[in-house]
């Protein structure tokens, strides 16, 4: 089994059924098929062979979806970037990867156009061809014959690289084994059929929106739905005209489809799965989107891109009492526990690491053996994020362990106080780090963003922790800021903060 042969046998098995659906477009499992043989036996005459890398940075639009499997097809290595990448991110993937193929989309073309010159390196993009950039079309006109695909599980199938929040971004790989465990979690648990219609509106060069859900719609034969970005307006616009049942989104983008003036004349009533994942909605939060989406069908998973994203699942009626909780037990396919520093279990109620076992875990870090080292032991994944559990058994997730600040031995967990902090009515966005400090190793640091003029903002936010948190918990030192960093996704750089702190001293 590979992931190539799914769409085969799709194809084989309901060749007029609906495939991909886009704004401009409506294809067939017969019709997607035909399309990933013409790209593979072009890509082949283009000089593609076995184990080459192609890079994808595009939107999800269907050429995306046809380049990934015909890539694997060929026996190739696929790299989907996220479609907001700056120049030198690209550069950055480009060359630690050392990829022979890079196709853009035309919208995006502006952040490829003046990548260093690389003679090994060739060029494509949709639309018109350009310069040294040959058009997409071109692929598309390649031969129809079937190209056989003797993939074994075990061979190397793709790399995502990380989002970079916690340093250089690191080229995750995973075999087409990795992909295919993960993508069953999600058939199995989440039940998925040829008559569910899953929507892909959060970019599918991320492995939730790529593996568990893309992948595991070509595991059952599903039509996918295709979005190039994320508005509300879009969400609910076409999950009633597409009747959609799998939605996968970030909490964020469900909390600002919730004040949508309109989401009440949508009939979202074909959603049989709302899922949601990357970091927890708390129990107000879901209060509200379960009532502005009028649902019970809310669903959290936990995990991260190196687990493939396997980890734990919150159900939906596991959300009445423990909202904010990633659950009480591990996925479909793999294992959890809860760790100290010496890899021993944790006893319940203290927090621990959370480490996981699993097929779905990365094959590598690609080309960086030490790190692999550090992160998988025993076959088990350290996640770096730090959780507990509770009298229930269910995990909650504290902080990650890069983040926790040690100032004179006792442990600090930034997003504890940041959550307190952002009651204040000023603050708008705050984000806590350790900064280095002679006594106590480190001190807590707070920068923030403020939508008011506080006139001492030091005393103000001090005077606000107080009796609210323990004393060593309130940070220190504040800096205002007119924005916090943040990556391409919206996740917070937290590293970039801190290494602003270290160069200044
Ligand atoms: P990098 O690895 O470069 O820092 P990243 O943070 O974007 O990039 P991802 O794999 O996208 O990496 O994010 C995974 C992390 O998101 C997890 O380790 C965890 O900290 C957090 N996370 C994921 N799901 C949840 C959830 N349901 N609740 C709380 N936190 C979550």
């Amino acid at each position: 089994m590979n992931i190539s042969e799914l769409l085969a046998y799709q194809s084989r098995k309901y060749p007029d059924h609906e495939a991909l659906v886009s704004p401009h477009v409506r294809i067939s499992y017969q019709e997607w098929d035909e399309q990933v043989n013409r790209i593979a036996n072009r890509l082949k005459e283009l000089g593609f062979k076995e184990g080459n890398k192609l890079v994808v940075h595009m939107p999800n639009v269907p050429e995306f979806m046809s380049l990934y499997v015909a890539v694997l097809r060929i026996k190739g290595i696929v790299i989907p970037i996220n479609a907001k990448l700056a120049q030198r991110e690209i550069q950055y993937i480009l060359d630690h990867s050392e990829a022979q193929f890079l196709v853009t989309h035309e919208l995006l073309f502006e952040q490829s156009q003046n990548l260093a010159e690389d003679k090994h390196l060739t060029l494509i993009k949709t639309g018109e061809a350009e310069g040294d950039w040959l058009s997409f079309d071109t692929l598309l006109k390649g031969e129809a014959t079937p190209v056989e695909c003797d993939a074994k599980e075990g061979d190397d199938a793709s790399i995502l690289y990380t989002s970079g929040t916690t340093g250089d971004p690191k080229g995750v790989l995973f075999t087409h084994r990795n992909i295919l465990t993960v993508a069953t979690m999600i058939c199995i648990e989440m039940p998925m059929s040829k008559d569910s219609r899953v929507l892909h509106m959060m970019p599918l060069s991320h492995s939730a929106p790529l593996h568990l859900f893309m992948v595991a719609g070509l595991y059952v034969g599903a039509t996918h739905v295709l979005a190039p970005t994320f508005t509300p307006d879009l969400l609910l616009q076409m999950v009633s005209k597409e009747r959609v049942t799998h939605f996968f989104g970030a909490p964020v983008a469900y909390l600002m489809t919730a004040k949508h003036p309109e989401i009440e004349e949508y009939d979202l009533s074909s959603m049989e799965y709302w899922v949601y994942g990357g970091a927890p909605l708390g129990t107000n939060e879901v209060k509200l989107v379960k009532d502005k989406f009028n649902t019970n069908k809310l669903v959290c998973v936990y995990g991260l891109t190196e687990a493939g994203p396997n980890g734990t699942l919150l159900q939906s009626e596991e959300h009445a009492e423990k909202s904010g909780s990633i659950g009480r037990r591990a996925a479909l396919n793999c294992e959890i526990r809860l760790v100290d520093d010496e890899g021993k279990d944790v006893a319940q109620g203290e927090p621990g690491e959370i480490i996981i076992l699993g097929e779905g875990t990365m094959k590598e870090y690609y080309r960086a053996p030490e790190k692999t080292k550090e992160s998988i032991k025993d076959g088990w994944l350290y996640t770096g994020d730090i959780a507990r559990q509770d009298e229930d058994g269910y995990y909650w997730v504290i902080d990650r362990k890069k983040d926790v600040i040690i100032s004179g031995g006792a442990n600090i967990y930034p997003t504890e106080v940041e959550k307190v902090l952002m009651q204040h009515p000023a603050v708008e966005d705050i984000a806590i780090v350790g900064v280095p400090h002679k006594e106590w190793g480190e001190s807590a640091k707070a920068f923030v963003v403020v939508n008011d003029d506080v006139a001492d903002l030091e005393s103000t936010l001090k005077a606000f922790l107080e009796n609210k948190i323990a004393s060593y918990k309130i940070p220190r030192f504040y800096e205002r800021l007119e924005a916090l960093p943040r990556n391409a996704t919206g996740k917070l750089l937290r590293n970039q903060l801190r290494e602003s702190q270290e160069a200044s001293l």
